[in-house]
């Protein structure tokens, strides 16, 4: 739809970045897109608060790009980032951006890789380098010139990298940069450290800042469920179950996502249908039309492709990607709740955007409650429930129209009514797990977040060596121990490697790692630990075994 590619297309960028940004699916560049894409292509410094979840890094990304010169052969951007896992998707997020830019090469620089491989590829001409602030200054030791190139600095999550202690680092890196290149500094808050560095590494800043103003929402009922990314889906099938609804809609953030979660909801019997901005009009008003007349019970939308959709059967709204800020939160929820009718939200948050949630809840000035997975027994209930509900109205006249044939087949088949029953039951679900057992087998239970819990993919690169005192466990979490410790030469990030690689896990969901002399001890998920212990048996790290164990504190 040629209205939302407008969007992108009016902001000056390459034809080719906005080729690969509109094919990655996104419709609309975001507010803080809107915003600081502009000022970054006029090559002025700017300090831009953002939390993740905002669209920050295509923010600075798109006109970075836009920026260097493919035909130089040379590191020409730095982006700076707190952890490892961000830099990775920091990386991540550049070369799909730049995926039809011939020429253009990204590199990641952290702790806990080869130094080697880093710097060859710096050498080789990688325009674009993302890098934690402890492993490039290692890099520095080596070589001060590494740096002697780069035009464009962006510090991400500038108030993370001081909170983990890398200021010392910064002006290490600072000084190794020429002074006349572009400094962009993206931050969710602006305490006086982060000030401080503005004023003293930045040239007259433009400031940008997603204003909020306070918005009320009323009569809709909301709820958050902390979740991994790549659990969303399961998630969102889970909480079906359980959800009273009568008409839905889920929102997404691409064309893709919208493709891929309708038909996941299609193949487990929802009425559902993907609304995004690659639908034509008509269809559009099909899949409208349908969803108001019950042809259709959920939709699964971008943004752009639900403006101005008024149901008023809606009585659900899922969050399954965070919105881009409180504003649209608001307008999202807004689909429910119409007329007066009462709505009920629901808010995904992956543990990289708590805070954004906390914005949300700051500029509604509402508490976003937390809910758990329904459980199995939850599901079960639910699915009972319905049975009950759709088969009790029968029940009354049905034995007068039915009742002889029953009479006749129980005789015929020469079974109690009991037994035959139980085989129409059996017919009429369809094979739908119906036991506590059935159920828990079908839906493996997705391990959630609580907002206090430390993630592993948070964790420094440094703090992995501190002896912090221990913690309390969080929920849904088991500690683990193996022999394994720092007189075997092991360190924290050997742990957590053999573990991601090994068990298959998300970077999420390994939690806090205590290397001591002659042990360690790691945080895993609960769920599926057995499993994981299992798949993990014959795992060596350092040369030796790890024989990860359950550990019991007491
Ligand atoms: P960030 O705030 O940079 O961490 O981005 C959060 C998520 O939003 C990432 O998964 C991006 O791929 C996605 N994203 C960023 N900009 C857009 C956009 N204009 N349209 C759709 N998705 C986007």
């Amino acid at each position: 739809m040629t209205q939302e590619t407008g969007g992108f297309a009016a902001l000056d960028l390459h034809p080719s970045i906005v080729a690969a940004v509109l094919a990655t699916g996104y419709e609309e560049p975001s507010a803080i897109q809107q915003q600081s894409i502009p000022i970054i292509l006029a090559g002025h410094d700017m300090i831009g608060q953002a939390q993740t979840g905002t669209g920050k890094t295509a923010a600075f990304a798109l006109p970075i790009l836009n920026r260097i010169d493919p035909s130089k052969r040379e590191p020409q951007a730095l982006i700076l980032a707190p952890t490892r896992e961000l830099a990775l998707q920091v990386a991540t997020a550049f070369e799909t951006y730049a995926k039809q830019m011939p020429g253009v090469t990204v590199v990641a620089v952290y702790g806990g890789a080869p130094m080697g491989p880093q710097l060859k590829a710096i050498r080789n001409g990688a325009q674009i380098v993302v890098a934690t602030p402890g492993r490039l200054c290692d890099h520095l030791r080596r070589d001060e010139k590494v740096l002697a190139t780069v035009n464009h600095l962006v510090l991400d999550e500038a108030d993370e990298m001081l909170k983990l202690g890398f200021m010392d680092d910064l002006e290490v890196i600072f000084k190794a940069m020429p002074e006349s290149r572009q400094t962009v500094l993206f931050s969710a808050t602006l305490p006086a450290s982060i000030r401080a560095i503005a004023e003293r590494h930045l040239r007259e800043p433009k400031h940008v800042k997603i204003q909020s103003k306070t918005q009320t929402v009323t009569a809709i009922e909301q709820a958050h469920l902390m979740v991994h990314a790549d659990q969303k889906v399961s998630a969102v099938l889970r909480l079906l179950e359980v959800e009273e609804f009568d008409a839905l809609i889920a929102f997404v953030r691409t064309k893709q996502a919208t493709l891929d979660l309708a038909s996941a909801l299609e193949a487990k019997g929802y009425k559902a249908a993907a609304l995004n901005g690659d639908i034509a009009q008509n269809q559009r008003e099909r899949v409208i039309d349908s969803l108001k007349d019950g042809r259709l019970d959920i939709v699964v939308a971008t943004d752009v492709a639900a403006r101005g959709l008024d149901v008023p059967r809606i009585t659900h709204v899922f969050n399954v990607d965070m919105p881009y800020d409180p504003e649209s939160y608001v307008h999202r929820i807004g689909r429910t709740g119409r007329a007066g009718r009462e709505g009920r939200a629901l808010l995904l948050v992956t543990p990289r955007e708590r805070r954004m949630l906390q914005v949300i809840e700051r500029v509604t000035g509402q508490k976003v409650a937390e809910v758990r997975l329904p459980n199995a027994q939850a599901v079960l209930d639910a699915r009972i429930k319905k049975l009950t509900n759709s088969l009790a109205p029968l029940v009354a006249e049905a034995e007068s129209t039915h009742g002889d044939l029953l009479d006749r087949l129980t005789a015929d088949i020469g079974c109690s009514p009991r037994a035959l029953a139980a085989a129409l039951l059996r017919k009429a679900t369809n094979g739908q797990a119906l036991t506590l057992e059935a159920v828990e087998k079908e839906q493996p239970l997705v391990p959630t977040y609580t907002p206090r819990e430390r993630t592993g993919g948070d964790r420094p690169e440094r703090g992995e060596r501190e002896r912090r005192a221990p913690m309390p466990l969080a929920e849904g979490r088991a500690r683990c121990r193996t022999a394994l410790g720092a007189r075997d030469g092991i360190a924290a990030k050997n742990l957590l490697g053999a573990i991601l690689n090994e068990g298959g896990l998300a970077r999420e969901a390994i939690g806090r790692i205590q290397v001591r002399d002659s042990f360690s001890l790691v945080e895993l998920p609960e769920e599926g630990l057995e499993r994981l212990l299992a798949k993990l048996k014959d795992t060596r790290v350092a040369g030796k075994q790890l024989k990860l164990r359950r550990y019991r504190e007491d």
